[in-house]
């Protein structure tokens, strides 16, 4: 049997060093940092003890830009940025809970991305308490930087993501604040859904997210060792 329509074309993201990954699914993970918790209006946990579970949302495939330029996407009158550690999974996940012991052993490398956001469709669906699609899951939504294999970042603790926009800096924390750390990320994950090879994780964002006009460039870092670049382009036309 031959396909019906035009098979759709493969996402994949460059790997420093060479080669390239392809994309499967993106997963997201909302309030993972506290000053960003507190900044929307959310409660933030007293310990770890009382952090309940994390929240997950995902973006399709196809919203990964490798090339940097972010066209304004339509329907929003307040696009946000969202610098994130991203977590590439390099190996299928066993069947059943994956214990934070073993997560490592899934990840094949950390690049630093965006989790572009309209932000005034997700705040409008918040209050009604209906699904975020709209607001985080749209074109062009997740730019991203090169993949760098895991052991050339090393630890990740110490190191710092930060975001500039215009060269001014916007965003910057240190990866000890995450609520939820790579390897209890990825066991939540594992209690619902099957993790696979190809699986991109955007861990969540820290406090000074705010608004993109079109021209804005934007440079995303972990310390020297990862960056992200690019630009807000003019929209594509739409009604
Ligand atoms: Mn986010």
């Amino acid at each position: 049997m031959s396909d019906v329509i035009a098979a759709p074309a493969q996402v994949r993201v460059p790997v420093r060093g060479g080669g390239t990954f392809p994309v499967r699914r993106i997963f997201c993970v909302g309030r993972n940092f506290a000053d960003h918790a507190k900044e929307m209006g959310a409660a933030v946990p007293a310990s770890k003890a009382e952090r309940g579970l994390p929240v997950f949302f995902t973006k399709p495939a196809d919203a990964i830009v490798v090339d940097g330029v972010v066209p304004y996407p339509p329907g929003t009158n307040e696009l946000h940025h969202e610098v994130e550690l991203v977590v590439a999974l390099g190996a299928d996940a066993p069947p059943g809970p994956l214990p934070t012991a073993d997560a490592m052993d899934l990840v094949f490398g950390y690049a630093v991305g965006l989790d572009l956001t309209r932000r005034d469709l997700q705040s409008a669906a918040k209050a009604k308490g209906l699904p975020w699609d709209t607001g985080k899951a749209f074109d062009h939504s997740a730019p991203i930087g090169a993949i760098l294999p895991a052991a050339d970042v090393g630890t990740l603790a110490p190191r710092a993501l930060s975001l500039t926009v215009n060269g001014a800096q916007r965003q910057r924390s240190t990866l000890d604040q995450l609520i939820w750390d790579v390897p209890e990320i990825l066991h939540e994950l594992s209690l619902l859904f099957a993790l696979k090879a190809g699986d991109l994780v955007f861990m969540g964002t820290p406090a000074g997210v705010g608004p993109l006009q079109v021209g804005d460039t934007f440079e995303a870092r972990l310390d020297d060792v990862l960056a992200a670049s690019g630009r807000i382009a003019p929209p594509h036309a739409s009604r």
